[in-house]
């Protein structure tokens, strides 16, 4: 390890981890020592096989606060990288704090008892960190990640106020099988099948789970595709962070077979998180359910197609009305050559990577709690753009 590289723990060896890991491999300049540790070590070496070495493996479990700090300790990294389930969010705050350890992590904490996305819980944290000195970084992957750098970036060079946001992701991929999910499965269903909530006026409107669509012509040959508003975790910190922001929506594509699916599972009970009595022991329908279906990191090599992943605001620049479209797009058979994922890891995989790199190199700095809107987008979009997420932007009719 060089004296200016750092040393960073990844944390969590699925679809998104292999991808930070091998992305991280990419800049040893920065990432001189990868520590990456999850439940179960052997997927660790797995990742760290297809590196041909140089990375070194642990196992902890995240939810046991005292093996974490135990790591933290032993390891003493720069940073540390969560990509394990938003249920560790909190155990893995408070080690860094006890350790002095930078967090960064992309997806907000949630209880696993229910199905309740909100920040308040890590933005507690904030005094805390700032008092100790350290930098937590929340929401680091696409979205939320990236579509809050555009969003800063888009109010940054082409807007004095957006008024309007409207976040639309869009896998136009298939993998041929009838029902699988792009992430974790658990956490996917979760998210798909809570009440949708969007921001307007101030207020936030709850609607039924998926009980809005329209359709969009998304760019470059994609073509027209059904979107779906639900509620996404990054609308609750651009609404707190974007003055004059009057509405913010977000959508998202889902096939027919997917929602057919969807709907199945959920009318028999098997997409409940409340446990259920079975043969003389408590199984929680959803995460049994996530036992039996594909492991989406195991779905790279059959996934064809690409995302489409962008944010549309409305506003004003100099008084005259604008509406402009920056997005992402991003191939699943590519990411599969370079680092042998499917895009959604990939697509979440790099930011976090990238918002490490920012952390590390002093690029982003601060004491306290940050969703990533607060930071300059610049840097970040830049290396991005080196790391195989370009963006477009594209003016739209008002
Ligand atoms: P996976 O389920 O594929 O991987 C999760 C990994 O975390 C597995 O290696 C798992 O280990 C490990 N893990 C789970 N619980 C623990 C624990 N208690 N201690 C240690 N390790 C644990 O998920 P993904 O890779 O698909 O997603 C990772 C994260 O990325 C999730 O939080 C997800 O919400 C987030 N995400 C964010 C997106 C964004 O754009 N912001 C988009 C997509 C995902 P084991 O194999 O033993 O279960």
């Amino acid at each position: 390890m060089s004296s200016d590289s750092s040393r960073v723990l990844i944390l969590g060896a699925g679809g998104v981890g292999r991808v930070v890991a091998h992305k991280c491999a990419q800049q040893p300049e920065v990432f001189g020592d990868i520590v990456l540790a999850s439940r179960n070590e052997e997927k660790c070496r797995r990742i760290a096989d297809e590196l041909g070495g140089g990375l070194r493996t642990a196992q902890v479990d995240a939810d046991r606060p005292e093996e974490v700090e135990a790591l933290l300790r032993r390891e003493r990294p720069d940073l540390l990288l969560h990509v394990a389930l938003p249920y560790q969010d909190l155990t893995l705050m408070e080690a860094c704090l006890a350790t002095g350890v930078p967090y960064l992590d992309t997806a907000n904490y949630e209880p696993p008892e229910t199905a309740r996305f909100e920040y308040s819980w890590q933005w507690a944290y904030e005094d805390r960190f700032r008092e100790a000195g350290l930098m937590a970084l929340l929401g680091c992957g696409f979205d939320p990640g990236v579509t809050n750098a555009y969003t800063a970036w888009l109010a940054k060079h082409d807007f004095d106020r957006i008024e309007e946001l409207d976040i639309l992701d869009a896998n136009a991929g298939d993998h041929g099988l009838p029902f699988a999910t792009n992430f974790n499965p658990e956490i996917n269903i979760r998210e798909v099948t809570a009440p949708c909530r969007h921001y307007e006026d101030g207020e936030w409107v709850e609607t039924p789970a998926l009980s809005t669509a329209e359709s969009f012509d998304f760019p470059d040959g994609i073509g027209p595709l059904r979107i779906y508003r639900m509620y996404h975790e990054e609308l609750e910190s651009l609404a707190r962070h974007l003055p004059g922001l009057r509405r913010a929506q977000f959508w998202m594509t889902f096939s027919d077979n997917y929602l057919k699916h969807l709907e199945v599972l959920e009318n028999v009970g098997m997409t409940r998180i409340d446990p259920v009595e079975y043969e003389g022991r408590e199984v929680i329908p959803l995460q049994f359910l996530k036992a039996v279906l594909p492991d989406p990191g195991d779905l790279g090599a059959r996934t064809r197609g690409r995302t489409c992943i962008g944010v549309i605001a409305r506003g004003k620049k100099g008084g005259e009305p604008r509406r402009v479209y920056l997005y992402n797009l991003c191939r699943h058979e590519d990411c599969y050559e370079e680092v042998g994922s499917q895009a959604i890891s990939y697509t979440t995989g790099v930011p976090a990577m990238a918002g490490a790199k920012m952390m590390l190199t002093g690029q982003w700095s601060g004491a306290g709690v940050f969703n990533v809107e607060q930071l300059d987008p610049d840097p970040f979009l830049a290396e991005l753009e080196r790391s195989g997420l370009p963006r477009h932007r594209v003016e739209l009719p008002l």
